[in-house]
């Protein structure tokens, strides 16, 4: 295709806006996808995905378009990551486009992620064309959300398309206003060839699938490449168009959009963000802008039957090559034995490998608490970092520690401004801003430990704000303060899986309410079990389970059979997620009950 010809294009909005369907509705009306293989969602291809309405991993797909003028277009549709802890992604697969379709839900507004996915369109130099969606429900203000787009984004909207994705309205309009607005691709087909992966994903068939845009030049199948920041040489064994399932083309041409196959074994090797050019007599100066995935949470991940330490590190290896922001290393803990230290780009990330390990794999898991990155200032020796709690040197050994901080921005209804500036206050935030959004609507700005926000902190603004309030955040660097160890004991042993770092002013709360949750958490034994939390070795709370007396069924007996039947079956769940240490059986939930007491 020409280049003139060629629009390449992403949508991006606030999760629940209707991203996913107005991309199933375009896909259907240009017959890239017919109405019978439509799944729902067809971009969002992870079963993790559709559960969660969320979509995590890109996928690209290319219409063939005849618009009003009669001419024949190729549109590019990038998806784009919508989660906080794909930002990087999101900028790479942003840069792969001319224009972005903002979608704005009619009777909802602008939230959190819109502003936070515009600027970063605003940033790329991008067309954006404003959608209001969901204009078929009877809440729908439309003008109201028009106005308030231009007043907040300072985007001119007079040209904002009226659309509902799921009633199919507005859709040839869209179309339209695509191919006449975004500009085409400039033609750079005389320069070295340079082409932007943005996204790539491992296939056990085919090995790693690269998705692409040239910038710059053209490539043939079957040329030597070469990836600027690995220096990695390769040959493009396959090349072709999302069409969107993979037609080879043998030929891609400036402006572009398509994907490679290329004999690499692991996406860490073909990273997003990487320049491809040719072997011989390439490029010069790679795209700006690449970085390496950097995790910014840590937590051990333990097998349940030491047994399955095999099965999770083959399982860890197969994610590791379809997921280079991963990261993972041997971790023996005394009270759980062998497992992984893993690092992940925030929680869904973790939450969604951890789901994965134990669906696709079948391994049953115990996962601990979340850890942010300190770093640390021993008395000897050099700054380290530190994703493990339980490594944290004592007091004396330490001149300082520091931990990350992010800036937080909340939008919320103005009733809740009270509710949310206590919850930031008790997250140890420090306010900076307020600003009048729009009327009625308020903008929260404060700078908060990264350690504070990991925790429950986004089902707390839910709750608080009965649902309305959304956040985004971004990382502002380091601090110090005054940080502790809490250290937790079961029975006379120290777990140091449980152990967390806190600040000394809350730690001595803290210690007593996770003494008073583990007790309600950890199952009773035959013998009494003291539960202890401890910082430097001096205790600071305490609690103990009193012995057991009766068995479970015992209460049973005479009772009906599927009372019975219920309590079995609830303790055979109850025990597949527990560690025995030592004497005592320790359930998942009381590595997590670290983040419900704070
Ligand atoms: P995403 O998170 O932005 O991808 O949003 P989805 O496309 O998954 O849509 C979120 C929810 O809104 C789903 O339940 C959709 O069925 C619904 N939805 C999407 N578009 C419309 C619309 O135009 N009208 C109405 N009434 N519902 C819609
Ligand atoms: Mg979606």
């Amino acid at each position: 295709t020409p280049s003139e010809r060629i629009r390449n294009f992403c949508i991006i909005a606030h999760i629940d806006h209707g991203k996913s369907t107005l991309a199933d509705r375009l896909l259907q009306e240009t017959g890239t996808v017919s109405s019978r293989d439509l799944k729902e969602q067809f971009l969002d291809n992870m079963d993790l995905e559709r559960e969660r309405g969320i979509t995590i991993k890109l996928q690209t797909a290319r219409m063939n378009y005849t618009a009003d003028d009669g001419e024949h277009y190729s549109l590019n549709l990038i998806d784009t990551p919508g989660h906080v802890d794909f930002t990087y992604e999101v900028s790479r697969s942003l840069m792969a486009c001319e224009g972005a379709l903002l979608v704005v839900d009619a009777s909802q507004g602008v939230e959190a992620q819109t502003l936070a996915n515009v600027y970063l369109a605003i940033e790329q130099d991008l067309e954006i064309i404003p959608v209001l969606n969901k204009i078929d429900l009877p809440g729908a203000e439309p003008e109201r959300v028009r106005r308030e787009i231009e007043e907040v984004i300072g985007l001119d909207c007079s040209n904002a398309i009226m659309a509902s994705a799921k009633a199919g309205i507005g859709i040839p309009e869209i179309l339209e206003s695509v191919v006449h607005n975004i500009p085409a691709p400039k033609d750079n087909s005389d320069k070295p060839l340079r082409a932007l992966i943005y996204d790539s994903y491992y296939d056990s068939y085919r090995g790693v699938v690269t998705y692409f845009r040239i910038f710059d030049g053209q490539l043939h199948e079957g040329e030597k490449i070469k990836l600027m920041a690995t220096g990695k040489n390769l040959d493009a064994d396959e090349i072709g168009v999302l069409a969107p399932k993979q037609v080879s083309t043998g030929l891609l041409e400036s402006g572009e959009v398509g994907y490679l196959i290329s004999g690499v074994k692991s996406v860490e090797d073909a990273k997003v963000g990487d320049t491809i050019t040719i072997a011989k007599n390439g490029a010069e100066e790679p795209i700006p802008g690449f970085e390496e995935a950097k995790p910014m949470v840590f937590a051990g991940i333990f097998p349940i039957d030491a047994g399955d330490y095999p099965a999770l590190k083959d399982a860890l290896g197969k994610l590791k090559l379809n997921d280079a922001a991963l990261s993972y290393e041997v971790e023996n803990s005394a009270a759980m034995g062998f497992g992984f230290r893993c690092g992940f780009l925030g929680l869904l990330h973790m939450d969604v490998v951890q789901e994965r390990l134990e669906r696709e794999y079948g391994i049953d898991l115990i996962t601990t608490a979340p850890s942010v990155v300190y770093r640390v200032k021993p008395v000897k020796g050099e700054l380290m970092m530190l994703d493990n709690p339980a490594d944290l040197p004592e007091a004396t050994k330490r001149e300082y520690i520091e931990e990350p901080y992010v800036k937080l921005e909340m939008i919320t209804p103005e009733e809740f401004v009270g509710p949310l500036m206590e919850l930031a206050q008790e997250r140890r935030g420090n306010f900076l801003d307020m600003r009048y959004l729009v009327l009625g609507r308020t903008t929260l700005v404060y700078e908060m430990p990264l350690a504070e926000l990991v925790t429950d902190f986004f089902d707390h603004l839910k709750s608080r704000s009965k649902g309305y309030a959304s956040m985004e955040y971004s990382m502002i660097g380091y601090r110090q303060d005054d940080l502790v160890k809490l250290d937790v004991g079961v029975n006379g042993e120290t777990i140091d899986a449980l152990a967390c770092i806190v600040h000394r002013e809350k730690a001595y709360g803290l210690g007593a309410e996770l003494c008073k949750k583990l007790k309600e958490i950890i199952p009773r034994m035959q013998f009494k079990v003291p539960i202890q939390a401890s910082i430097g070795g001096k205790v600071i709370a305490s609690q103990h389970l009193s012995a057991l007396r009766k068995d479970v069924l015992a209460k049973c007996y005479g009772g009906d059979i599927s009372r019975k039947k219920k309590l079995l079956k609830k303790q055979a769940e109850g025990k597949k997620r527990m560690k025995s240490v030592g004497k005592v059986d320790v359930p998942q939930e009381a590595f997590k009950a670290m983040l419900s007491v704070k």
